[in-house]
């Protein structure tokens, strides 16, 4: 679909995948006006294809435009861009549990113009798909955290709460410090004292105190996952109590070496509910509990995933059936 200056959106189309023409002045390569979401379609067990909370991404979406001076797209058509392509690609959603057609909208700005006083005057607004296996082929894997002090995802006022692409442009290299310390994902922390908690790399993180759980607080500066959100719910479905606050590194080191913290879990899209394992920083490490997955972490995990597979039910219709 296009978007340009006094004509709104334009042009919805279905069109084979394929490379895009575009010219060399074109500003999205200049001034990264571009954002994107990411949702999956799954096949349920009574054969129904469904997306989750694609409503919620819309809104997400249109909150990150909003940030980045960029058009929004009504929710409806957002929605019906996504129903289409996964309608055209039924027989590409995988069967196995576990598995996916990952979706992936996004947004460009086309205008070729080199001048940076303005923001593009044309947009283009695309979806495209890709079969998604399970992320833990041989059951659920405790992760390996890295703190990042050198380097801070985003800032209060900057682009941290829009899913754009200069978030993640400006996070590989804390990723792969991460990597080169042995650990597998990335720990962003606030950026003033590199002292609170933030997000890992792709995902939200949730820390379990017996029957409590604490998320960081969505100040502005990290990625409200969808996600985060139904975790939210869900813990208090489950008579869990839930809260958004503010958690320290050393309340998580004190916390897992007390034995008051009982469980760390990260949660997006991609891996849904993730263990955190084991924590390493300059100052040396910890592991969270023994290590291994909790009966909570994984309580969440399948009580999420069986809505999404439609082997529970979804009081909070959160499934939107395709076909
Ligand atoms: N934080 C970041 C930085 C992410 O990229 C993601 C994945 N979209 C998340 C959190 C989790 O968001 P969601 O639950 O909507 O996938």
């Amino acid at each position: 679909i296009d978007w340009t200056e006094g004509r709104g959106w334009h042009d919805a189309r279905l069109m084979p995948y394929g490379p895009l023409s575009l010219d060399p002045a074109t500003s999205v390569f200049h001034y990264a006006q571009e954002l994107f979401e990411g949702l999956k379609a799954y096949r349920q067990a009574n054969g129904s294809i469904v997306t989750f909370r694609p409503y919620s991404n819309a809104a997400r979406f249109n909150n990150s435009a909003a940030r980045m001076a960029m058009p929004e797209l009504p929710e409806d058509l957002f929605v019906e861009a996504l129903e289409l392509l996964v309608q055209t690609d039924r027989e590409w959603v995988p069967t196995a549990e576990g598995h996916s057609l990952y979706l992936r909208p996004f947004m460009i700005a086309t205008q070729p113009a080199l001048g940076v006083n303005y923001p593009s005057k044309s947009y283009k607004f695309m979806v495209i798909a890709s079969p998604a296996a399970a992320y833990f082929p041989g059951g659920v894997k405790p992760v390996s955290v890295w703190l990042s002090r050198d380097f801070t995802r985003a800032a209060p006022g900057g682009t941290g709460f829009a899913k754009c692409g200069g978030n993640y442009a400006a996070a590989f290299v804390a990723q792969r410090q991460a990597v080169e310390n042995g650990c597998d994902q990335v720990v962003w922390l606030d950026a003033f004292e590199h002292r609170y908690v933030e997000e890992m790399g792709g995902m939200n993180l949730f820390f379990v105190y017996g029957d409590r759980l604490l998320t960081p607080a969505l100040t502005g500066t990290l990625l409200p996952g969808i996600t985060r959100d139904s975790v939210l719910t869900l813990a208090a479905d489950l008579g869990l109590k839930a809260e958004e606050g503010k958690l320290s590194i050393d309340e998580w080191r004190t916390g897992c070496e007390s034995g008051e913290l009982t469980e760390v879990f990260a949660c997006g899209t991609a891996a849904v509910i993730t263990p955190v394992g084991s924590v390493k920083g300059t100052e040396g490490g910890w592991s969270v509990a023994d290590g291994a997955p909790g009966p909570l972490t994984l309580r969440i995990r399948e009580s999420l995933m069986s809505v999404q597979y439609g082997t529970a039910p979804d009081p909070h219709d959160w499934v939107h059936k395709i076909c």
